[in-house]
């Protein structure tokens, strides 16, 4: 093996050795300061990091809800306000290509997702979109079956997206049941020929545990069951394989990993083999095979777009397609190791710490098993969160009593995340999190 071959295969995130004869007199928080400084020194794609626009005085632990701000997307969005809809004006959908960007956003994404292009469609939110595909899936599979399986712990939006379809199609046509993820494998097993869809969340909101796509989907189609995956917190975090699996249908957020800013839109995946097959209910126009040509009856797109409906949000689609351009220059596998390096170094960052005894981790222990982010619980969660986000460093409280860290590779540092530990601590030592103000609720958190 040539000597290049080797280095590629060298993790770039071991912890360094610390070389000085001194540091065995450190203390471990001087000794973990200086691993932090190590590992940004060897960082692969720290080169990201300059292309954000975030407050000098700010840790980001927020990435996987809200992204921060790429330069390049806000350049995007004063180009297509002033250049395209203030110069060029109703030309724009042709000149500047508005009328393709669910299509060319969609392709854009479907690298970041292990999907071949044509499958990928940018559009609505993951409720809207999960409607669509949920009504779908079900009329794809045999009538006979009519359960939608999915997890107790779920984000609630896609269960309530079931819950509104069953209203309108009928408990005979559509019924949701949940059970915890460690039932999932043997009510497959059971009553499989019952289940029409298995709709799950790759990666829990909340604990950011991992499913194995794989294995779960393998399952699924051994029963006749079809799969929608969504893809909310690991889409631009952790890699996907959606061809290789050969799941049926996926959804994700453009506004979490991706960056595409808030309510950006969100994106479908359909597999190539079922979309001539498949139907929608929402059949707008821009889903429509020749919009332009007004018809007063429906025919659908025969490819993706078929899932579009109405006019699309081209700003925001401009913006989050910018955004996107990030992506060029790293690889999801490069994403992923920095990742797992963060998560590691967080979670030794909070188990060496005696005043941090008291936060009890939520998340699986090992790096594996979990996605881009660490949840622990506190009586104080809350609290905390606020105290912590009045020091600069934001994170968020998930009820009832979760503190949520998201670490994206793209922006942060580990000299950051050693920092945003010593605050926590400063706050938990001093017990400022006390103070009223930081325990009145805010409408969002
Ligand atoms: C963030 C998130 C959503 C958001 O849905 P929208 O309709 O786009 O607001 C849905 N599902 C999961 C799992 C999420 O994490």
């Amino acid at each position: 093996m040539d000597q290049q071959a080797t280095d590629v295969q060298t993790p770039s995130y071991s912890f360094p050795p610390v070389s000085v004869p001194s540091s065995l007199s450190l203390k471990s928080s001087e000794l973990l300061k200086s691993h932090a400084v190590a590992l940004d020194k060897h960082d692969p794609i720290a080169h990201l990091i300059a292309q954000f626009e975030i407050p000098a005085s700010i840790i980001y632990l927020d990435g996987n809800s809200l992204g921060p701000l790429p330069i390049n997307a806000k350049k995007a969005a004063v180009d297509v306000v002033e250049k395209q809809w203030g110069q060029d004006l109703i030309t724009s959908w042709n000149k500047h290509a508005w009328i393709d960007l669910p299509t060319t956003v969609g392709d854009k994404i479907a690298p970041l997702i292990g999907a071949e292009k044509g499958q990928v469609i940018c559009c609505d939110s993951i409720s809207v979109n999960l409607f669509k595909l949920l009504a779908s899936a079900l009329q794809l599979n045999t009538p006979e079956r009519n359960i939608v399986l999915s997890q107790q712990d779920n984000f609630p939006t896609d269960l309530y997206m079931v819950e509104g379809l069953q209203q309108i199609v009928g408990s005979d046509k559509c019924r949701l049941l949940t059970c915890d993820a460690d039932e999932l494998e043997s009510v497959l097993q059971e009553n499989g020929h019952e289940i029409s869809v298995l709709m799950l969340t790759h990666v829990n909101f909340r604990s950011g545990e991992i499913h194995d796509m794989q294995k779960l989907t393998k399952l699924a189609h051994e029963h006749g069951v079809l799969v929608i995956w969504d893809l909310a917190h690991s889409a631009g975090a952790v890699p996907v394989e959606l061809d290789n699996c050969e799941v049926d249908f996926a959804v994700g957020c453009g506004y979490k990993y991706l960056n595409g800013g808030p309510g950006a839109p969100a994106f479908i995946y359909a597999a190539k083999r079922h979309i001539p097959k498949l139907t929608q209910p929402l059949t707008g126009w821009m889903g429509h095979a020749n919009p332009f040509t007004f018809d007063p009856g429906y025919a659908p797109d025969v490819g993706i777009k078929k899932f579009l409906s109405g006019t699309p949000s081209v700003i925001a689609m401009a913006v989050l397609s910018a955004a996107l351009d990030l992506f060029e220059q790293v690889s999801m596998s490069q994403i992923r190791e920095k990742s797992v390096a963060m998560t590691h170094f967080y979670q030794r960052l909070i188990e060496q710490s005696q005043t941090l005894s008291e936060l009890v981790m939520a998340s699986p222990a090992t790096s594996e098993n979990r996605g881009s982010q660490l949840a622990y619980r506190h009586p104080q969660a809350y609290a905390l969160c606020q105290a912590l986000i009045s020091h600069g460093v934001i994170a968020d409280f998930r009820a009832p009593d979760i503190l949520r860290f998201g670490f994206s590779p793209s922006f942060l540092s580990f000299e950051q995340l050693f920092d945003s530990v010593e605050k926590l601590k400063v706050i938990i030592e001093s017990e400022q999190y006390k103070l009223p103000e930081f325990n009145r609720k805010q409408a969002v958190t």
